[in-house]
């Protein structure tokens, strides 16, 4: 089998998305081994995700900021205090989504008690989990942004 994207190249390797056969430098683009097409639709899913947390995530922001507002008034956007406030709650559902990749189904109970205790808990864990998710999903966000640029460079 030849490389699909290299007709004149032996395909070392197949796209573990739709089997295409890739050469080594193909291969070597992502392990386990994606084409690039596959590569972009991951790469676009990603995306969405992160985008869709952003939102949320803003959302949070300013319910936090009209509570405020409303409760302590103007000068409360005067106080640092209340700054790190609405930014510790604009991480939640950043920590909230990083807990849920990690145990999808992580507590399944018929009882309501239960059930609320683990959202309190969940959500308490989320604040200490996005704190450092939010800095990171940006972060890598960016990086996949810049190597998404460079390969399809690379395929064009
Ligand atoms: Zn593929
Ligand atoms: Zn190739």
């Amino acid at each position: 089998m030849k490389c699909f994207y290299h007709s004149e190249t032996e395909a070392v390797c197949t796209c573990v998305g739709c089997g295409k056969g890739l050469c080594s430098s193909c291969g070597s683009v992502s392990t386990p081994p994606r084409c690039p097409d596959c590569l972009m639709k991951e790469t676009e899913k990603k995306f969405r995700h992160f985008l869709y947390t952003a939102i949320v995530s803003a959302f949070f922001f300013l319910v936090t900021a009209l509570i405020l507002f409303f409760a302590v008034g103007v000068s409360a956007f005067r106080s640092p205090l209340w700054w790190l406030l609405m930014i510790v709650i604009m991480t939640i559902p950043w920590g909230w989504r990083f807990l849920h990749s990690l145990f999808p189904a992580f507590f399944i109970s018929t009882s309501i008690f239960l059930l609320v205790l683990y959202f309190i808990f969940e959500a308490a864990l989320s604040v200490f989990a996005g704190i450092v998710v939010m800095p990171w999903q940006i972060f890598s966000i960016v990086r996949l942004f810049i190597k998404t640029q460079k390969l399809k460079k690379k395929f064009r």
